[in-house]
C-alpha cells in the first residue's frame, strides 16, 4: 500500500517535493498547508492537491479568496503516515512536538538543527542507516551537494581533506524583499556552518568551509580542494566517475556554458513543468587534478537539489526501497518521465 504523505509549508521546497511525492507510484499525496492565502494555493488547488491551513492560519482568510479547504493541518496529519515539514527555518522545531503527539513521522529541512530529528540524511551517504528511521532531517542544498559528491569520492579514491568556498546566492527568485542587491558580503563564521553540517552525514570527514554571499538568485557555486587518498589515474577518470554517477550533470567545453546563467537556461529548455536542476552541476573544465590535489567547482541549485532527497528520506522511513541506489533510481526515473 502506498504511504501517505502530506506537505506542511508550501514555500520553495515545500512546492516542488508536493510535485515529486504526487508522482512516486509508491506514495499518495494526502494534501499540503499552507498559513495564508496565495497564488500558490490557488495552484496548488488547480493540481488537485488537497487544500489544508495550518499554523494558526485563518480558515476565513481563504474562503473569503474563494478557496477550497479540505481541513485543518490536524486533520492533514490525523491522514498521513508521514508529514515532510518545509515550513521556515526554525518552525519545523517548533512543530515537532505537535507531530509526536500526533504519532506522525515526520522529515525536517535543513534550515532545522540537526538535533530535530533521529538523524541527518543524504540518499547516496547514508540511506541504509536512515531506514525505519522515526523522525529524520535532510540537509540543505550546500549540504546536501557536498555530501553526494564526499559519498562518490570517499569510495572511490578516499578523501584525506576537504576544503571548500561557498559563493552563495544572496536569495530565491521568488523573496524580493531580500538583499543584497550590490555588493559582495564575506560570511564571518569563520569556518562557516557547512562543514559542520556536512559532518552531520559524514562524521570523520576532514572538511573546512568558508561562504561569500553575492547578489544573484540563481544558483551556488561551490569552489573546492580536495586531497585524496589514493590518486586517480587522470583527470579523465575523475570526470568519468562523476559522469557516470546518477545526480550529476557535468557540461561539456564545447556546450558554452560560461555559469549560472547558462546552466538554468538548459534546465528551461530541457523542459518539464519546473525548469528545475535538481542534479550538482560540473563542468569538465572546471575539474583539475595535479597528483593527489583535486580542485573542481560545482553549481548547487538551491530551489531544488533536496526535492528528490526529500522522497528518498520517506523510502527509507518507510524501508521501501532495500539501498540508496534503488530509491534514488525510482525516484529520479519518476521525476524524469514527468518532464
Ligand atoms: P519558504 O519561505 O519559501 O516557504 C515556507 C512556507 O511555509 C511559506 O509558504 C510560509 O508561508 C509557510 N509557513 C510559514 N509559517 C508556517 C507554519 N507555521 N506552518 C506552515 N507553513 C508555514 O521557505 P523554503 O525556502 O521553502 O524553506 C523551507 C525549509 O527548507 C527551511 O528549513 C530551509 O532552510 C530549507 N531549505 C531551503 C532552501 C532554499 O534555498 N530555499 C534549500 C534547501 C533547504
Amino acid at each position: 500500500m502506498a504511504v501517505r504523505v502530506s506537505v506542511n509549508g508550501y514555500g520553495t521546497i515545500g512546492k516542488r517535493v508536493a510535485d515529486a511525492v504526487a508522482r512516486q507510484p509508491d506514495m499518495t499525496l494526502v494534501g499540503v498547508a499552507k498559513t495564508r492565502p496565495s497564488f500558490e494555493a490557488a495552484v496548488a488547488i488547480e493540481r488537485g492537491y488537497p487544500l489544508y491551513v495550518a499554523g494558526g492560519g485563518d480558515l476565513g482568510a481563504f474562503r473569503a479568496a474563494g478557496l477550497r479547504v479540505a481541513g485543518t493541518l490536524e486533520e492533514m496529519i490525523r491522514a498521513s503516515d508521514v508529514v515532510v515539514d518545509c515550513t521556515p527555518e526554525k518552525t519545523g522545531q517548533a512543530n515537532s512536538a505537535a507531530y509526536t503527539a500526533a504519532g506522525i513521522r515526520p522529515i525536517f529541512q535543513g534550515g532545522e538543527s540537526a538535533t530535530v530529528a533521529e538523524a541527518s540524511f543524504n540518499a547516496a551517504s547514508n540511506f541504509t542507516a536512515a531506514r525505519g528511521k522515526k523522525s529524520l532531517r535532510v540537509v540543505s542544498c550546500n549540504t546536501t551537494g557536498i555530501a553526494r559528491a564526499a559519498a562518490l569520492l570517499r569510495e572511490k579514491y578516499g578523501v584525506a581533506e576537504w576544503e571548500a568556498t561557498i559563493v552563495r546566492r544572496a536569495a530565491d527568485p521568488s523573496e524580493s524583499d531580500r538583499g543584497p542587491i550590490n555588493g559582495i558580503l564575506p560570511n564571518f563564521k569563520l569556518p562557516s556552518h557547512h562543514g559542520p553540517d556536512v559532518k552531520t552525514i559524514f562524521p570523520d570527514l576532514r572538511i573546512s568551509t568558508l561562504a561569500v554571499v553575492v547578489p544573484t538568485t540563481l544558483m551556488h557555486i561551490h569552489v573546492n580542494h580536495v586531497r585524496l587518498e589514493r590518486p586517480p589515474a587522470s583527470v579523465g577518470d575523475v570526470v568519468e566517475a562523476f559522469r557516470s554517477t546518477p545526480r550529476f550533470h557535468l557540461f561539456r567545453r564545447w556546450e558554452q556554458v560560461a555559469g549560472t546563467p547558462q546552466v538554468m537556461e538548459y534546465a528551461r529548455d530541457r523542459g518539464g513543468r519546473r525548469p528545475d536542476m535538481m542534479e550538482n552541476v560540473l563542468w569538465e573544465e572546471g575539474i583539475s587534478l595535479q597528483g593527489n590535489e583535486l580542485r573542481f567547482f560545482q553549481a548547487i541549485h538551491q530551489e531544488s537539489i533536496v526535492v528528490p532527497e526529500n522522497v528518498d528520506a520517506i523510502r527509507a522511513m518507510f524501508e521501501l526501497a532495500p539501498d540508496g541506489a534503488t530509491s534514488m533510481a525510482r525516484t529520479d526515473q519518476h521525476l524524469a518521465t514527468a518532464r
